[in-house]
């Protein structure tokens, strides 16, 4: 059997080719794919080549943030049947070193996450037509959810743990830095999780609608308006809880300046050496928290998005055909205009 994929040969050098496929073995399914979102991390090997230490080595077929219904089912399989639509986990931790045994498989020594350059040789990604998947990465969805949806599970569950990192947030003032596609899901999965009032920042005025779109009260251009969040600044912060999902300094300084003392900021976003007011998180007293990907949050997110709990949908802002990968992941570069911008299968 043939599959038509998607694969990245270094920077700026993407292929759609065709390959074979084998059929699913024990404990496996063969899943006709049929959403992909590109991930900051795909638009990275793409752009540059890999970020930081990650480099594209060899060729690769990116994607992790994809969903597709059952079209095969290898021996043994249970729980899952053909035609059924299916959320895909791309986390594959190994089950057995110490992270692992201490219940945080995230932390994993081993991971093999789809669509990655990290380790050698590289883990194959779900931007194809089909692809063989172990059944246990297969969350199974109603047949009314939006397959488009469904592929919007891997960020939710980025967002989900994002969240559980700040703790009991009932009641909390909350800030978004930041209003790219895991912002505009934090302030969603903030809002689920009882958010009294958030506010969210961007320098784009179409990012931050669709962070309206998803749950936020207040939305400020702090690029058109430096001072923006200066109100907030009053008696030392009012913030309780601040998500920091652009990596970008400035908003940092920001989120640290207007979080009260004995706040939180969750560390969303990823970059290299940045630098931090350590007077003002010690004087502050302010818990800075890094989050990591995710573990059970991702059935969690799968199952906001199959029982509606979530609306994903405000942030696609792009859905191109596979053959169209290169407009799609120009698209997606260009922030003005895209939140999410996901391939199509099929
Ligand atoms: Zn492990």
């Amino acid at each position: 059997m043939k599959t038509r994929v998607c694969r990245l040969y270094g920077q700026h050098d993407i292929r759609i080719e065709t390959d074979d496929i084998q059929p699913p073995g024990p404990g496996e399914v063969l899943l006709r794919m049929s959403a992909g979102g590109i991930c900051g991390s795909d638009l990275h090997y793409y752009q540059d080549g890999g970020f930081g230490p990650i480099r594209v080595r060899e060729p690769i077929i990116l994607g992790h943030e994809v969903s597709g219904t059952v079209a095969a089912l290898g021996d043994g399989v249970r729980g899952l049947k053909e035609g059924m639509k299916v959320a895909f986990n791309p986390s594959r931790p190994c089950g057995h070193c110490r992270y692992c045994a201490e219940g945080r498989p995230r932390h994993c020594t081993e991971m093999r996450f789809s669509g990655s350059a990290m380790r050698m040789p590289h883990e194959q990604g779900g931007f194809r037509e089909f692809m063989v998947v172990q059944a246990t990465q297969c969350i199974p969805l109603s047949d009314r959810t939006s397959l488009a949806h469904a592929a919007c599970a891997e960020p939710l569950s980025v967002a989900l743990h994002a969240c559980g990192q700040a703790g009991d947030i009932r009641g909390a003032q909350v800030l978004v830095t930041g209003a790219g596609p895991i912002g505009a899901l934090c302030v969603a999965a903030a809002r689920a999780a009882g958010a009294a009032h958030i506010v969210a920042t961007d320098i784009q005025d179409a990012t931050l609608e669709v962070a309206r779109r998803m749950g936020a009260d207040t939305t400020l251009n702090v690029g058109r308006d430096a001072e923006a969040l200066h109100p907030w600044r009053e008696d030392k912060g009012r913030f309780d809880v601040a998500f920091e999902c652009s990596a970008v300094s400035s908003a940092l300084q920001d989120a640290m300046m207007a979080v009260r003392p004995g706040g939180t900021i969750v560390q969303v976003g990823v970059t290299g050496n940045l630098s931090i007011p350590l007077n003002i998180l010690v004087g502050k007293e302010i818990a800075l928290r890094g989050s990591h990907r995710f573990d059970r949050e991702f059935e969690q997110a799968a199952a906001m998005i199959d029982s509606g709990q979530i609306d994903v949908g405000p942030i696609i802002t792009g859905r191109y055909p596979l053959e169209d990968a290169l407009s799609a992941f120009e698209a997606a570069s260009d922030r003005t205009r895209s939140v999410k911008v996901q391939l199509a299968f099929e």
